[in-house]
């Protein structure tokens, strides 16, 4: 039986359907059975609980985004729900999720032809094939509408991709990635699917990580690799068109922000109840909630904002400024609440035993990926102004 958040003060889960809410319940009760008690250790080992995948699979998680696999009433909304569940257990598990359904399965819903959508979209959303997303590279991130290194040579029947990628989440035990490379010829971003087996495909993983550490992220190299045409995303034929996909996940890792901020203040919250200094627990401190409510403010502040953005998605009216505020907004008011949050734990804050610390140093990275507060304020900025700062 679906019970909002307390975390969800004003009540806006109110907007889903009676299925979704039960689709949500279902979802949360399974990543507490089946996530949560793994999650502390594989942060620890940098290791990814590969034991997760089939039954986070069968919770449709990969299937919320895209018509042709719908198995719930599916609203934008609904989805964001979903991230928010997902990340308030743990932001890595949100993150293999937002590679999977958000970035590759966007990718394809997006950009791929009727016949790329019918054979990859399925497999996507079950699990049988894991997917990557290939678009920030060693020497180009923030800038990679411009400087992307990649190469893309049309030979006969097939494609030729030479550089490197880096950063790239699941890449290191997926089966197909995303490469964005510039074609040759006329010098625009074009998408393909790879198979991560392809001969010259080489990824390694990123150690040394001190946030998201579940995630397994990659440096990849690309020598020769050969990619037939029926793996060029037919509809990815310039950057706009990548565009587009991160205009959706952005607004989808503006929810996961949410849902870290979530965790953090119910594992403060929790925790400020029970804990006792000078005689009293210290939620009844007056500093101490004021932490609390500056932290359930920030949460519902965002709130408000992704469920309107969701809105916008579903009607049709988000553009890229839209999703770029919330994702800028929301995890700058994430990085603040999981601050003021693994405060309220003092010295168990920074301990992995109590969940405040995992959340505190994994906002770091959602701050930064998918593009950065500074890089998604000044799109905002080139909406608002007419004048793009960063060309
Ligand atoms: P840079 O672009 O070098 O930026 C460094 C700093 O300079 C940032 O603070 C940035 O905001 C600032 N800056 C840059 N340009 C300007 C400007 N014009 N004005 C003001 N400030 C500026 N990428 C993928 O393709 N696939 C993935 O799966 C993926 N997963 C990731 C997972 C993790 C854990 C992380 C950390 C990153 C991931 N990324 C992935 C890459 C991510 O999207 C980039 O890290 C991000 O876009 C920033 O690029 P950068 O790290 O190269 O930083």
């Amino acid at each position: 039986v679906f019970e909002p958040l307390a975390a969800d003060f004003y009540g806006f889960a109110a907007e889903l359907t009676d299925v979704e809410k039960d689709a949500i319940a279902k979802l949360r009760a399974h990543l507490e059975a089946e996530v949560k008690p793994l999650v502390t250790e594989h942060w620890e080992k940098a290791t990814f609980p590969h034991e997760i995948i089939p039954g986070l699979h069968e919770q449709g998680v990969a299937a919320f985004a895209w018509d042709e696999t719908k198995p719930f009433e599916n609203s934008a909304v609904f989805r964001g729900f979903a991230a928010l569940e997902l990340a308030r257990v743990d932001a890595s598990v949100a993150t293999y999720v937002g590679v999977q359904n958000g970035l590759v399965a966007g990718s394809v819903s997006l950009c791929g032809s009727a016949e790329q959508r019918a054979l990859w979209l399925p497999k996507l959303a079950s699990g049988e094939v894991i997917g990557s997303f290939g678009l920030t590279e060693p020497l180009s991130g923030s800038d990679s509408a411009q400087g992307l290194r990649t190469t893309a040579r049309h030979e006969g029947d097939h494609w030729v991709l030479n550089g490197s990628k880096r950063w790239i989440g699941n890449a290191t035990f997926g089966d197909v990635t995303v490469i964005w490379a510039k074609d040759e010829a006329d010098g625009q971003v074009k998408g393909f699917l790879v198979p991560n087996d392809s001969p010259g495909f080489v990824a390694t993983k990123i150690e040394n990580k001190v946030s998201l550490r579940i995630v397994q992220n990659a440096d990849i190299t690309l020598t020769d690799v050969v990619v037939p045409d029926a793996n060029k995303l037919a509809n990815a034929n310039s950057f706009r068109d990548t565009a587009r996909v991160l205009r959706h996940t952005r607004a989808e890792v503006a929810w996961e922000a949410v849902g870290i901020a979530i965790g953090a203040y119910e594992a403060a919250l929790d925790y400020a109840k029970t804990r006792v200094q000078f005689g009293k627990p210290l939620a009844a401190h007056q500093l101490i909630q004021d932490l609390l409510v500056k932290s359930l403010g920030n949460i519902t502040a965002s709130l408000a904002l992704v469920v309107q953005a969701s809105r916008m998605l579903e009607n049709g009216t988000q553009r890229d400024e839209h999703s770029a505020l919330a994702k800028a907004f929301a995890t700058s008011k994430m990085r603040e609440t999981v601050a003021w949050c693994r405060e309220v734990l003092g010295g168990n804050g920074i301990v992995l035993d109590h969940d405040a610390a995992r959340f505190f140093a994994d906002a770091e990275a959602i701050y930064s990926y998918e593009g950065t507060r500074e890089m998604n304020t000044l799109i905002v900025g080139r909406a608002i102004t007419g004048e793009a700062a960063f060309v």
